[in-house]
Order: structure tokens, then sequence, then C-alpha cells
């Protein structure tokens, strides 16, 4: 719009200024420079306003050759022209004399001029219908195309992609290599663009395929792992230049697909684009190359997108606390320490269970936010308890597989030691075996750099995970916690009797103490005092305990 007003205001004045040059030359040489005389008829061959015709002509030509987008450029000549022509068709009605050459001259000037609006709007348009980088359809006539086909009620099935690490490429090779990327990708895609399928280049680093008709969802998908594959190759990458033969460094291209089908899935091509992103989020939450989108799949989103803005709010306004549950030796009742865990309180006074917010926050990075929370609060909260008490208690606190597997994790409980002054050896973490099935060497480095400074590192929920033996006997643990699922049929199945009695033999073989979850009544405490488990800790005894009763517990005589 605004280009447009300054367009014509640049015109206007233009044609104001030559209209007025136009009069002028007329009135000063209106007599010609040169002329010939066909009877009656006296033609001028070169005027002053000829000389400027043959003059923006020759601009003209130029303009043709050089294709100027400068649009006091491209005015000038046409506005001369109409200009000239208007002069001359009004001196003819005046006169009766012809300016022939003049004439001519106007005549190709303005067919010049026209040929450079016309190849100009061309290109303009071609520009509006192709992305910049790729050369690919854009995101308009993707708009276009899926609007029309869903209006015709076409069945067609949808494939969004997205470049999954496309932000690391250009921070860590520069825009320019980001584009080369773009258009690698672009490049490996197309090979599968047949004359029924169309490949778009979409916002960002993503692509879109619309694949037109009824194809089988096995087809689909076996087309799609094949582009995906395709375009995972390699790229190779060179002080910001991507080049196939240079080896220097290379970037890994990842590419994931959500799929959605008209009219299965959506009503029209904005809900059907909206249910194909939704499943690419999924399918990068859950680490699948392709995901078809379904109904479930969204309710799944809503909730996780439910409880991470519960998660947020939670830690802004300190709708978080922590409970206490006490462990206890098992034959003798001697309070061990405590397990810390996590409430939520929201204003209008409802509870929520970590059940519900801690497997949504171990889906996204919250959950760094929540373990240090509790990490910082159990610590603080508890370091004066040991002191009034000067009883050596532990307060052991969970930790998310997926903290434990970051690289300063360690770093980041020393530093919080240090700031609450807590003593390393009353501290604990629980870890679940989940923690060594990614970034094993990461995740022993860190509990070895804590066991160093005295922190005891416990293996919770044992017996629910798939930790082999020989894996087992390799981790660097204290503490084997039995998970609540193989003491619930305790008194009832031999077997399970059986199982808990290896466990707890194992773990005293690996030297670790062992403690029973979950017990709730006195014939599974004697079983497991019988069986030699060490500590336990469950309802039977203590349920979690509001830091207040938790300090009172802990006051109390021994
Ligand atoms: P967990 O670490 O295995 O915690 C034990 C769970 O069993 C707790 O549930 C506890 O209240 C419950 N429990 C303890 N004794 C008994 C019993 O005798 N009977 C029954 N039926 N249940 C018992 P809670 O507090 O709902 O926590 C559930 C899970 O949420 C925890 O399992 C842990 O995985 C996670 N969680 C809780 N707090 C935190 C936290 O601060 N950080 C992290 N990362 N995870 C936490
Ligand atoms: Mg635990
Ligand atoms: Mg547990």
């Amino acid at each position: 719009m605004l280009h447009s007003i300054k367009s014509a205001i640049i015109i206007t004045i233009l044609a104001a200024i030559s209209i007025f040059l136009i009069f002028f030359t007329s009135w000063l040489g209106a007599q010609s420079i040169s002329s010939v005389t066909i009877g009656a008829m006296t033609i001028p061959t070169l005027s002053l306003q000829g000389v400027m015709q043959y003059m923006s002509f020759l601009f003209c030509m130029l303009m043709v050759l050089v294709e100027s987008q400068n649009i006091f450029v491209r005015a000038l000549p046409l506005t001369i022209v109409l200009a000239s022509t208007a002069v001359n068709i009004l001196k003819i009605m005046r006169t009766g004399q012809l300016s022939s050459v003049p004439g001519l001259s106007a005549a190709l000037t303005t067919f010049c001029a026209i040929i450079i609006q016309m190849k100009f709007i061309r290109r303009e348009s071609a520009n509006s219908k192709t992305d910049y980088v790729t050369g690919l359809k854009n995101r308009r006539i993707f708009d276009e195309t899926l609007r029309e086909s869903c209006k015709k009620g076409k069945r067609a099935s949808l494939a969004y992609f997205e470049l999954e690490n496309f932000k690391r490429i250009n921070d860590e090779f520069g825009i320019l290599a980001g584009d080369i990327v773009l258009k690698r990708v672009s490049e490996r895609m197309k090979k599968f663009v047949g004359n029924e399928i169309s490949l778009f280049k979409m916002n960002g680093a993503n692509f879109a395929m619309i694949f037109p008709g009824s194809i089988s969802r096995k087809e689909l998908l076996s087309t799609l792992n094949e582009i995906i594959d395709e375009a995972a190759k390699k790229i190779d990458v060179f002080n910001g230049e991507v080049s196939e033969n240079s080896f220097e460094q290379s970037c890994e291209v990842s590419l994931v697909c959500g799929v959605s089908k008209f009219p299965d899935d959506a009503s029209d091509s904005v809900e059907l684009l909206r249910d194909a992103a939704n499943a690419i989020s999924y399918a990068k939450k859950t680490n699948a190359h392709v995901i078809f989108y379904n109904k479930t799949m969204e309710d799944e989103m809503t909730n996780q997108l439910e409880a991470e803005k519960l998660i947020k709010n939670a830690l802004k306004n300190n709708w978080f606390y922590l409970v206490y549950q006490p462990q206890f030796e098992t034959n003798t009742k001697r309070l061990r320490g405590f397990e810390t865990l996590i409430r939520c309180r929201k204003p209008d006074g409802t509870s929520v269970s970590p059940g519900i917010f801690i497997p949504p926050a171990e889906k996204s990075n919250l959950i760094i936010l929540i373990d240090h929370y509790v990490l910082r609060r159990g610590m603080m909260e508890f370091k004066p308890v040991l002191d009034k008490s000067k009883k050596k208690f532990i307060l052991s606190l969970n930790v998310s597989a997926k903290n434990i597997a970051s690289s300063d994790f360690a770093d980041r409980v020393k530093a919080l030691i240090e700031e609450t002054g807590f003593p390393p050896k009353c501290l604990e973490i629980e870890i679940t075996e989940y923690s060594f099935s990614d970034s094993l060497e990461t995740t022993v480095r860190n509990i070895q750099m804590l066991k160093n400074i005295g922190v005891q590192i416990a293996l919770d929920d044992f017996g629910t995970g798939y930790t082999s033996i020989s894996q087992l006997l390799k981790l660097p643990i204290n503490l084997l916690k039995i998970d609540k699922s193989l003491i619930d049929n305790i008194e009832t199945s031999q077997m399970n009797r059986d199982l808990v009695d290896s466990v707890i033999y194992m773990g005293h073989v690996m030297n670790c103490e062992v403690i029973s979850e979950g017990v709730e009544n006195e014939r599974q405490l004697s079983l497991l005092n019988a069986h030699k488990c060490d500590f336990i800790q469950g309802f039977v005894w203590g349920r979690p305990l509001e830091y207040k009763k938790a300090v009172e517990l802990c006051m109390k005589p021994q």
C-alpha cells in the first residue's frame, strides 16, 4: 500500500516535470534543427523535443538490458513518452503537421517502456509465487492450492515437514549455510515430486507436500520414510558455505513429518494444516520421524499444554511445596531420614498430584526447573533441622533422568550445596533405571562426581525397569529402592516373596543397602524384616508429612 502511494507520487511529480520540459522545449525548439519538405508538408527530422525522445528511447533500451528495479528509473521514460505524445497530439490537432520522426521514436520508446513494465510485473508475480531461497512454490500458493482442493471436496493427504535442527545449523554455521541447507534439502525432496504430488516451502524451516487422492497409509508412510532418509544425508559445511566436497565440518540434517488427511481429519484446509502441525509437535515429543494425526494425540497434547501452563504458574506464584515421607530402619524403627515429595496447591485450594504434572514436565524441559526448585528448597528447609537435631538424617530428593544426564548436573548440585551449606553426607539423590538408558556416560560421570563429595545415590522404583544384572553391577549406587509393585502381593504370593528376597540379596552383594517403598501393613513389614530388608518407607509407619510435622519427628528422641 505504502509502496503504491510512493510510486503514484513519484510518477505524478515526474509527469509534471516532463510535461513542463516538453512544453518548454516545444516552445524553445519547435523550430527544427533539420527538416525535409515533401510537397507542401514540412516534416521536422530533428527538434529539441525529438532529441529528448531519442534520448529517452536509448535510456529505455538500456533499462530493458539492465532491468532496473528502481521505481524512479522505471517510471521516467514512460512518463516522458506519454507527456511528449500528448504534446505531439495537441500539436497535430492545432497545426495539422505530423512530427513523424520524433513520433516514431515516441512509439518505440513507449513500446520499450511497456516491455520493461511487463517484464517487471511478470517477475514480481513469479516472485510472489516462489520461495526466494529454494525456488519452490511458496506458502501463498500452498494455501491457494489446498483451499481449492478442500473446497472441491477432493481427497488428499498433507505431509508437513520440519527441519528439526535448523536453528542450530543457523547458529553454528551462519545464515548463509542455513540457506544452502534449505536449498539442498529442497533439491533432495524434489526427487519425489511427480505430476500429482506437489512440494511447497512453508514458513521458516518447514516444507509441505500434498498427495492428492486416496493413498494407503502404508504406501504413504514408506514414501515419507524414503524422503526423510534421503533428506537426512549429511551436508558438508565449510566456512559458512556448504560444499559437497568439503569434509571440514558437516551438519546432520533431520526431518520430522506430521500427516493429516482430508476429509478424514479436517473439514477445511486451515484445520488440515493445523492437524499436520500438531502431528509434528507430537512426533518431536515422542522422537518419531513420521506421525499420522489422530484425535487422542490432540487430547494428549492439550493435557500436556495445560500441565505445562500449570507448572509455569506454580513456579512463578509459589504453588509448589514439599512434603517429607519418613524412612525407617526395619528392625529398630529408627528414623533414617525422609524422601521429599513435591506437591502443588492452587490458589482455589485444590491440590494437584505429582502424577499429573511430573510426566508432562519430564516430556518438556520444565522438569529441570522443578528439580532445581525441589533440590534448593529441600536443602534450605532441612539444613536448620539437621543443625538443630544434631543427628545425621538423610534427605532423599527425586531427580529426573533427563536432569541427571545433563553435563552440568553435578556442578549445579555442588553450587546448591555451597549456597545452602547442606552437608553432602546427608544428601541422597534418587534416580530411576531410566537414567541409564540414554547418555550413560554423562550420568555415571555426574554420579561419580557427587559420590566423591559424599552424596549418596539411590536407585528408585527398582523392579519396574529393564536394567540387566551385569549393567546394575556397574552402577555406582548406595541404595536399592524396591518398587511398591513388588511389595504389593508379598503376603499372598510366594513368587513375589522369592523375588523380593533375591532382590534384597542382590542389593547386598552389590554392597548396597536396600529399602522397600509402599509398605502398607504389618504383615509386609515383618516379611521384609525376615528377608533382611534394611529400611522401609510406607503408610504403615509414616505418610508424607508437612514440613512442621517432619521437623517434630526429627526432634523426638529416637
Ligand atoms: P516415587 O519417587 O516412587 O515416590 C513414591 C510415591 O509413592 C509417592 O507418591 C508416595 O506418596 C507414594 N507412597 C509412599 N508410600 C506409600 C504407600 O505406602 N502406599 C501408597 N499407595 N503410596 C505410597 P507421590 O508423592 O504421588 O509421587 C509419585 C511420583 O512422582 C514419585 O514416585 C516420583 O516419581 C514423582 N515425584 C514426586 N515428587 C517428586 C519430585 O520432587 N521430583 C521429581 N522429579 N519427581 C517427583
Ligand atoms: Mg522416589
Ligand atoms: Mg519410587
